[in-house]
């Protein structure tokens, strides 16, 4: 696949140095646009960063016709190798992300190879420091001008990439979760297993409330029932409960994380009696007064894993078991982190090397 240059001659390297980092606050010199129309794709350009002209009345903006990916490039903390982590998975969900909102589809070698091109040309920003990272933004939209809501006719793919600092900068701090048992994120026969634009606006007011109340993150809850645990923001959520670790099975609602599917498949290396099912409030609430609850975590690409202190469910304090030095979170953390920069070993072959 070739894919056309346009390099800047004026890199925003230097004035980016002075900024400190946060996530998502600093972008890199370049992006990668290409058009979908008369029935296929065109000619991927990479050109320097700059906004993209926008039909007004772009399905897309209008109803919603879009989806996007998330991942990131790492930097080798021993050989400065930069290494993707399982951009086969990302390129795999946003095809079935783009079936479900009749979005032409992206072959998933030319996804690979769009990103592979776009680090390779940006390289010098993906950061030095552990645990920062280049975070990669694929995204696809209805770019065609209507007012019917159908399919459009036109699309665009654009990749943008950004350095980023760790997603919590309190990385010791577990997380105060709020079960919302009134807003919900997705319902069967929905989007929530798409990432697509249109299940992340409807979170925000939920969001402001959890945070104005002092939560860090919300606790989807299932739409029926109000019942079983879902989602924690944009992660996948994890209970370690007696001497299983669970997270809730892939019915529809949840998005299926990379992270997600990567600490199933490093548990089940380790032996340890892990998978995936219904897990109720009750169930929670229960093995936190009898002690068996041991840790909460979420799991994604921005933030890694992530310890959870407690729940707030209706009132009640669902809280996990006091840390300690053996926990899970903590070995798939490292295990996870130790793969992406290269100091562990792939057996799994996760990695894909750029350049
Ligand atoms: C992206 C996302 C995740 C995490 O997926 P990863 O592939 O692990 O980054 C989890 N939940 C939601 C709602 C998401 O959008």
């Amino acid at each position: 696949m070739e894919i056309d240059r346009k390099l800047t001659t004026a890199s925003n390297l230097v004035a980016a140095k002075d900024q400190e980092l946060g996530f998502g606050n600093v972008f890199s010199d370049h992006m990668l646009v290409r058009d979908w129309a008369d029935g296929e794709w065109g000619r991927a350009m990479i050109t320097p960063r700059e906004p993209i002209p926008v039909e007004p009345s772009a399905l897309g903006i209008h109803y919603g016709q879009s989806v996007f990916e998330g991942l990131k490039a790492y930097r080798g903390s021993q050989d400065g190798v930069i290494r993707l982590f399982r951009p086969d998975r990302n390129a795999a969900r946003l095809k079935a992300s783009s079936e479900r909102l009749c979005i032409p589809t992206l072959p998933a070698e030319e996804f690979l190879e769009c990103i592979q091109q776009l680090v390779a040309t940006d390289s010098t920003w993906v950061p030095k420091e552990r645990e920062h990272a280049l975070y990669v933004r694929p995204m696809v939209f209805a770019s065609e001008g209507h007012l019917s809501v159908r399919p459009a006719q036109c699309y665009k793919l654009v990749i943008t990439t950004a350095p980023v600092a760790p997603y919590f900068s309190s990385r010791s701090r577990a997380l105060r979760l709020k079960a919302e048992s009134r807003f919900t994120r997705a319902a069967s026969g929905g989007t929530g297993s798409a990432k697509t634009s249109g299940n992340y606006a409807p979170t925000l007011w939920p969001m402001a409330s959890a945070a104005a109340e002092g939560f860090d993150q919300i606790l989807w809850l299932d739409a029926q029932e109000h019942t079983f645990a879902e989602e924690a923001g944009q992660m996948n959520i994890f209970f370690r409960i007696g001497d299983e670790v669970v997270t809730p099975e892939l019915s529809g609602t949840i998005l299926p994380g990379v992270t997600r599917e990567s600490a199933l498949k490093l548990l089940e290396d380790w032996g340890v009696n892990a998978g995936t099912r219904r897990i109720s409030m009750e169930e929670l609430a229960r093995a936190s007064e009898d002690g068996s609850l041991l840790e909460i975590f979420g799991a994604g690409t921005a933030a890694v894993i992530a310890s959870v202190a407690s729940i707030s469910y209706l009132g009640k304090e669902i809280s996990a078991a006091p840390p300690s030095s053996g926990s899970l979170a903590e070995r798939l953390r490292e295990e996870l982190l130790g793969i992406q920069y290269g100091e562990r070993q792939d057996p799994h072959n996760w990695t894909h090397v750029v350049g």
